[in-house]
């Protein structure tokens, strides 16, 4: 296996994410890697309702960020990582990850296979979104079958 510096775990607090966070944190101790997680709130504005998109509400994209800025932080916490490595931002999910994972140097994603969006596809959209943009290595890890 290919030596890792520095890890950004996706985290979107599906019932998968705990399998998903100790995976990494299991390759984090054995490459002596840094770990970060990132949750990324999706815009409102690119939520449908049936066919309709929702007009963009920038207060609620807040308000949901700092609701999930506690969830991040208590799984977190629980699993002693830094606060420093909680990264909460908003944004279509597949690109805020790939962004951030180049701006913090990252050699390693690692993601669900599968998580809220469901296991109709193969490979979840957002897990798929993330393997065609990262420039970096990318784990899937299989959840949810
Ligand atoms: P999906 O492609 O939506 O089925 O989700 C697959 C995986 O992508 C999940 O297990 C997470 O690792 C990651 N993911 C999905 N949505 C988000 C999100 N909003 N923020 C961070 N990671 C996400």
């Amino acid at each position: 296996m290919a030596d890792y510096r520095q890890i950004l775990v996706a985290v979107d607090f599906s019932t998968e994410s705990r399998v998903v966070v100790n995976k990494a944190l299991d390759i984090a101790r054995r490459n002596n890697a840094g770990l970060s997680l990132i949750h990324v709130v999706e815009y409102t504005g690119s939520v449908y309702a049936g066919d309709i998109p929702l007009p963009e509400d920038l207060e609620l994209d807040q308000r949901l960020a700092d609701q999930a800025k506690g969830q991040l932080e208590a799984m977190a916490a629980e699993l002693g990582i830094a606060e420093s490595a909680r990264i909460v931002e908003i944004g279509v999910p597949k690109r805020e990850i790939v962004r951030i994972a180049g701006e913090q140097g990252a050699d390693l994603i690692v993601i669900g296979s599968h998580g809220r969006h469901g296991l109709q596809l193969l490979l979840g959209s957002t897990a798929n979104g993330v393997l065609h943009l990262a420039k970096c290595d990318v784990l899937a890890v299989r959840v949810g079958t």
